[in-house]
């Protein structure tokens, strides 16, 4: 694996195997690595020639008051994962790098739909951090295919829409949440989790879950099967910052005529705030 802090050596290689033809695969992370991450790398393997990784703790995306700081940063530990999963480049710059004049005075990209929406609505910025710096790595990295995770549904929606809106010739794929055996979407913040709660955690899961089963046999009273759940999970100490039922498209909130829908939730579970959602098609 060839590890690279520089844009434009990354640019150069990646060039140079595109013009031998070679398809470029692009799994951008926040790095300490998981299951889940680890499946992106596999299926941009699967559709791509040389899979390309960045490991790159934005802190365009992150609130004043959010974990950026103590965010886990394990590099030594991902590069191995990465190795054993054969990836051709990891790309690894600093902020210095990314934000030479500092984030407050970077050129940024942001989608003008969608981002106001479940996690944007909590997160005022989060959205504009997260498409800027995609923007920066796209152009790098140039890729044929980028593959993004659906536990972050609203992100996944709003990068492919990115690149339709600018035209970018890059096919976005979305990878299926990995989960833990008791249900518990795989995340780098559950490291902020003891096991036992970890365990308690899965609850969130089991709530949507449960949303989805009343809506398959029928039950359209949206509004009540959200205050139930909502209920249940403030009885076992989650605190929740939303749950929605929503339409895949556009994010907006469902009809009980709508057929593909997406149940969404952000919960405080102590300090970490999980998200988790599941899509439905009737
Ligand atoms: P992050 O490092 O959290 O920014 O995540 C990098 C990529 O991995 C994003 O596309 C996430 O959606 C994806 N990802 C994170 N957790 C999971 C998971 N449990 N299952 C599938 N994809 C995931």
């Amino acid at each position: 694996m060839n590890i690279i802090q520089d844009p434009l050596l990354l640019q150069n290689e990646l060039l140079k195997l595109k013009r031998r033809g070679k398809k470029i695969g692009f799994v951008p992370t926040m790095g300490n690595l998981h299951e889940g991450h680890l499946s992106l790398v596999e299926l941009a393997r699967q559709h791509s020639d040389i899979v390309v990784s960045s490991i790159f703790v934005n802190p365009m995306q992150f609130g004043p008051n959010e974990d950026y700081d103590n965010y886990p940063r394990t590099l030594e530990a991902d590069k191995s994962k990465l190795k054993q999963y054969n990836v051709d480049f990891l790309f690894t710059p600093t902020n210095e790098i990314i934000y030479p004049f500092g984030k407050e005075q970077h050129t940024s990209v942001q989608l003008n739909r969608l981002t106001n929406k479940l996690c944007g609505a909590k997160r005022p910025g989060h959205f504009k951090g997260v498409t800027t710096v995609v923007n920066i790595f796209f152009n790098i990295v140039q890729p044929d295919i980028a593959v993004f995770g659906k536990k972050d549904y609203q992100q996944f929606l709003i990068i492919q829409s990115m690149v339709s809106d600018l035209m970018m010739p890059i096919k976005i794929i979305g990878a299926e949440i990995k989960r833990e055996k008791n249900g518990l979407a795989l995340s780098s913040r559950n490291q902020y989790l003891t096991e036992a709660q970890k365990d308690s955690a899965s609850l969130l899961q089991q709530t949507i879950k449960e949303i989805a089963e009343n809506i398959k046999q029928g039950d359209r009273a949206y509004s009540e099967l959200i205050e139930r759940a909502k209920h249940t999970l403030l009885s076992y100490n989650f605190k929740v910052d939303y749950l929605e039922i929503v339409k895949q498209s556009d994010l907006e909130a469902a009809s009980p005529s709508d057929n593909s829908i997406l149940i969404a939730v952000a919960a405080w579970y102590g300090s970490p705030r999980l998200i988790d959602n599941l899509e439905i098609n009737l």
